[in-house]
């Protein structure tokens, strides 16, 4: 099994598939399920979606993931990054720990499961090509035709790299909400030695900005830090040293948890730039809702796997970036992340663990078992 995992990791790793490309990573797939899978590809743009089902009824089971990488970048790579190489116990690549080996790892499992013990309930998997794109055509879409469908899983584990410094320390059993801001304050442009005669915008956006700044959210919750505001770009000027610009960008984000939705900081900021007189464009992109799982059988199935296989107990984090967890949350609340190890994600040299390989199979095993056990 474990052999299975490493070979279908390389044969994942050697498939350049830069976001939102696949590159032939379906075919590799389609051909590990061998029969016990129907499979379909679920399409849109230049987005691949693969969805994968076998047996039927209850419990049904979902693994998901995404098969796209980030660009490599331009130096450093050891080895060339989409030819998977082992060296002292490590196998480098781009996508090694995000998230080809838990693709490959849970691809196996669940193979080898369903030949063991057939007629015992439902397991899917949906694989992405566009979770490190924009996002808009893969399991978002997938899910919405799914759902369609009438589809519903009881549970899910989204394979992305949740653990620290090694493999199972960390389950991720929740996110925060993440809000994007893109205002534009409008002043009147003009030579600088006329103020009489200008609107400068930066300086009406540095009060405003100072009290967005340093307004306090609240104070975190048991599962969640607290929602924190950060300013991403600011941008004015027309490169003359003498000349007062006619508007100023600024781009933020809200990092928010259960205490707070969109609408609500949507009209928090919006009555801030009445308050400071502003002249302004704001437009909002709401790119994920705070979620959190919880006492489920999934996270007591998966905990107990953990502890069999690795020897450790987990911790429950709700931190970091978002993931296509969110999406998959309001279809199927009972869903959580694990993987591998991530401390080399998105990095040149990306590389992991050959031993993790058959630890997380094993993990991911066990939590079928747990779960198609519990049902029975
Ligand atoms: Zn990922």
């Amino acid at each position: 099994m474990e052999k299975d995992a490493l070979e279908l990791t390389k044969k994942l790793i050697s498939c350049p598939s830069i976001t939102p490309e696949e590159k032939g990573c379906n075919r590799v797939l389609i051909e590990a399920l061998g029969h016990s899978f129907t499979t379909r590809l679920i399409n849109r743009g230049s987005t691949t979606n693969l969805w994968a089902t076998s047996g039927h009824g209850t419990p049904f089971f979902l693994f998901a993931g995404h098969v796209d990488v980030v660009p490599p970048g331009e130096n450093g790579w050891i080895f060339p990054p989409f030819e998977p190489t082992i060296k002292d116990g490590k196998l480098y690549g781009r996508g090694t720990q995000d998230m080809k080996t838990s693709v490959a790892c849970f691809t196996v499992a669940a193979t080898r499961f369903v030949s063991e013990h057939p007629e015992c309930g439902t397991i899917g998997m949906l694989i992405t090509s566009d979770e490190e794109g924009d996002g808009k055509d893969g399991t978002v879409f997938a899910v919405e035709q799914l759902s369609k469908e009438g589809m519903k899983p009881d549970c899910c584990i989204v394979g992305e790299p949740s653990c620290n410094s090694v493999l199972g320390d960390t389950i991720k059993n929740g996110r925060r909400g993440s809000l994007n801001g893109f205002l534009i304050v409008k002043g009147i442009q003009g030579h600088v030695a006329y103020p009489d005669k200008v609107v400068n915008p930066i300086h009406k956006v540095v009060p405003f900005l100072d009290d967005l700044v340093n307004t306090e959210w609240d104070d975190g919750t048991e599962a969640f830090p607290p929602t924190s505001f950060q300013i991403s770009n600011i941008h004015a000027g027309t490169r003359a040293v003498n000349v007062v610009p006619g508007e100023c960008k600024i781009t933020f984000n809200f990092r928010f948890n259960t205490l707070h939705n969109h609408k609500q900081l949507e009209k928090f900021v919006e009555a801030l730039c009445k308050k400071h007189h502003l002249k302004y464009q704001l437009r909002w992109q709401e790119s994920a809702n705070p979620f959190k799982t919880e006492g489920t059988k999934l996270s007591e199935a998966l905990l107990a796997a953990i502890e069999k296989t690795c020897g450790i107990t987990p911790k429950f984090s709700t931190s970091g970036g978002t993931s296509d967890a969110r999406f998959i949350s309001k279809w199927c609340p009972d869903v959580i992340e694990f993987g591998p190890t991530n401390q080399a994600i998105h990095k040149v040299n990306e590389c992991i663990d050959v031993k993790q390989i058959s630890l997380l199979v094993s993990v991911y095993y066990e939590t079928l078992k747990n779960i198609f056990k519990k049902a029975k």
